[in-house]
């Protein structure tokens, strides 16, 4: 039996999920300009793996709580399964899914020798202790134990996760092996192989890759920055250090404003006493919503999914909208958009620093090596740089935005991976 896609619905797997139907567009209008077969349109819409687990944590009162757990391999055509892995509430396999296809074109397209992956659990994290967090992480390892190691798949930090999370994957994983292994996970701490720049790495790309983008001085260019978290903080002060004006913030608590340009450090002072941006006294109050309507050059959606909707699309006026998020533009708001003349710089590109330098990490993991963390950011840089002018050149060339040409090359090279492989048996 054969699963046929069709080239325009995406109705293989769970019609109606935002953001995979978001990337099965995406991936089926690149899959036409490359002229895919059917073939190999179905493979490359389709997880390679995809793993459910159900994962008991004992909380501390002693009951015994079940959340579920997913770990989805998109395609490992052009190297190892790599992305991170997320603990939020609302995350489920389609989520997943979406997440690991993008992780396979974003891999691809800054040609990094990497194929895609997400992991997800649907939970709290805020809500559950260190200790049960600990327990939850470590049974959550142990479910998807046969799935990974360094050079099958590897998780790095996403939403919800962190340094720790990974120290506690890499020691899961090594325990069960019987050795250190910590190239089975990136994003660690410096003590357990991790590597420099690491921590700011998606956003030290999301800086880089604005500045391409603006292609003129950054003096006096205003920002406004969706979500204060693990992205958009960095992102907001490395724009800020870099001449930028950050003239808006939000995060979960609400949104702050000041025409002159934010004290981001302030801010993250602020946000470090008082849980949230709301209330920060340096600046004026904004609803959330306000924030993606302001005359500012540069929008940089930092958070989830979904936040560019067709809903808020038309009001938006920021000349570049750089995607900090997986996935934060619907194709809806996206073509709205692009007749409007706003400029996208696609996640899959602008916000890959992250994956860059968890593969660099990997690489001197590999090679039980460390190196400065000038040579990080030096690499990192080069591999941003040259990925922003292919994506630039193709989009010129063939008329395509950047979102579509950035899919075009990554679809398109790990298609070619794949062809060049051949099919077994
Ligand atoms: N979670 C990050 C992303 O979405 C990083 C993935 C990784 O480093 O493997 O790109």
């Amino acid at each position: 039996m054969s699963i046929m896609v069709p080239s325009t619905t995406p109705a293989l797997i769970a019609p109606g999920r935002q953001a995979l139907d978001s990337a099965l567009h995406q991936f089926n209008q690149a899959a036409d300009h490359l002229g895919l077969d059917d073939g190999l349109r179905t493979m490359l819409a389709t997880p390679r793996r995809s793993l459910t687990v159900s994962v008991p944590v004992r909380r501390e009162d002693g009951r015994m709580e079940v959340v579920q757990g997913f770990r989805v391999q998109h395609n490992v055509s052009r190297g190892p399964a790599k992305g991170g892995l997320r603990f939020h509430p609302g995350t489920d396999i389609h989520e997943v899914t979406a997440l690991a296809m993008w992780m396979t074109w974003k891999c691809a397209v800054v040609g990094i020798p990497y194929g895609g992956a997400k992991g997800g659990v649907a939970v709290d994290p805020s809500g559950l202790t260190a200790r049960e967090l600990e327990r939850l992480t470590r049974r959550y390892v142990n479910e998807i134990l046969p799935l990974i190691g360094p050079e099958k798949d590897i998780p790095a930090p996403d939403v919800g996760t962190d340094e720790q999370t990974m120290a506690w994957i890499m020691d899961t994983y090594s325990v069960s092996a019987g050795y250190p292994v910590p190239g089975v996970v990136t994003g660690k701490p410096m003590t357990l192989g991790g590597s420099l720049g690491r921590a700011g790495a998606t956003s030290r790309g999301v800086q880089i890759a604005t500045l391409a983008a603006l292609g003129r001085s950054p003096e006096g260019v205003t920002v406004a920055v969706q979500g204060f978290g693990k992205v958009g903080a960095p992102a907001a002060l490395y724009l800020a250090e870099a001449g930028c004006e950050v003239v808006a913030v939000s995060d979960v608590t609400g949104a702050v404003h000041a025409a002159g340009g934010l004290d981001i450090r302030a801010l993250r002072d602020w946000v470090a006493e008082s849980g949230g941006v709301r209330g920060f006294p340096q600046a004026d109050a904004l609803a959330h919503d306000e924030l993606f309507e302001l005359d500012v050059d540069v929008l940089v959606p930092a958070a989830l999914e979904g936040a560019i909707t067709e809903a808020n699309a038309p009001r938006v006026r920021a000349r570049l909208v750089v995607e900090g998020a997986n996935g934060p533009t619907t194709p809806q708001a996206d073509e709205i958009l692009a007749a409007n003349g706003t400029t996208v710089l696609p996640d899959i590109l602008a916000n890959a620093g992250g994956v860059i330098v968890s593969y660099l990490e990997w690489v001197q993991n590999m090679q039980a090596w460390s190196w400065s963390g000038g040579e990080v950011e030096h690499k990192l840089r080069d591999l941003m740089l040259e990925a922003f002018a292919t994506v630039k050149a193709v989009a010129a060339e063939r008329e395509l935005t950047l979102r579509q040409a950035a899919h075009v090359i990554g679809v398109g090279r790990v298609a070619e991976a794949h062809q060049t492989r051949g099919l077994f048996p």
